[in-house]
């Protein structure tokens, strides 16, 4: 089968995944120990995109300046294995793999630390949440899908901001043919809507002990769970990056 695969998509999760840390909470550990702890308050009943916006504005009215959040960004852990490994597998030329970002983050700082590991040009498309610096150096976030407009449609439970699952359709039909095999590597509970839309030739590299670990074992030896909520895909399990570099080395 292996022959038979050109042209195949790389999906990345962001935090936790390509990254090895949270950059939404990585930024105020580092610079506001304070409102870290305020995240965890919110949590219980705002969305979280709007507490990360809310929580930005706190940090520049406390005078957290833009240079201190693209610094924060900078020294959050990033695993040099991740760097070889995506790296190495898009100078391969056969197949052909195209990389995707999937990240309910935000494009400042995302870019901001693609940027800083030489990753710029990785991605084909990055999609998550529009953020921009205004002249005061406030970081002004955005959900991407406006609370006030028409809602997804999602009903495995992604987060208002954003469905992965129906942001990856929008990707594949927007990037036609078919890849001959989609890879996703995911952590988290929110990228178990995606990888439901994933073939049986896709992979799924899953990092253990987190959200969708717990949420695709879940179902493991229950005959009675329903067949629109199990996964299709192969799917590997990693815990550190030279893992991810040791499975792409084997694609
Ligand atoms: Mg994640
Ligand atoms: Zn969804």
């Amino acid at each position: 089968m292996a022959t038979s695969i050109q042209r195949q998509l790389v999906v990345f999760d962001f935090d936790w995944s390509l990254a090895d840390q949270d950059s939404d909470r990585w930024v105020f550990e580092v610079l506001a120990p304070e409102l870290r702890r305020k995240m965890k308050t919110l949590k219980l009943d705002m969305q979280w995109t709007d507490i990360v916006a809310l929580l930005l504005h706190e940090l520049h009215d406390k005078g957290g300046s833009r240079d201190d959040i693209e610094g924060a960004l900078r020294k959050m852990p990033f695993h040099p294995a991740m760097i070889r490994g995506v790296q190495a597998l898009k100078a391969k030329s056969n197949p052909s793999t195209h990389f995707l970002c999937l990240s309910n983050a935000n494009i400042v700082f995302i870019s901001t630390i693609l940027k800083d590991k030489g990753l710029d040009s990785l991605f084909d498309e990055v999609v998550t949440n529009p953020a921009e610096w205004d002249a005061s150096g406030l970081l002004k976030l955005r959900r991407k899908i406006d609370p006030a407009g028409p809602q997804h449609q999602c009903a495995v439970g992604c987060s208002p901001n954003m469905c992965k699952g129906e942001e990856l359709e929008a990707f594949l039909a927007r990037h036609r043919p078919d890849f001959d095999r989609v890879i996703y590597v995911g952590d988290g509970s929110n990228d178990f809507c995606p990888i439901l839309r994933l073939r049986s030739q896709d992979m799924v590299l899953c990092r253990r002990h987190r959200g969708l670990h717990k949420l695709i074992t879940a179902y493991e030896g229950d005959e009675t769970f329903a067949d629109d909520r199990r996964v299709k895909a192969e799917v590997r399990y990693w815990t550190g990056a030279w893992e991810v570099e040791e499975i792409f080395g084997s694609l």
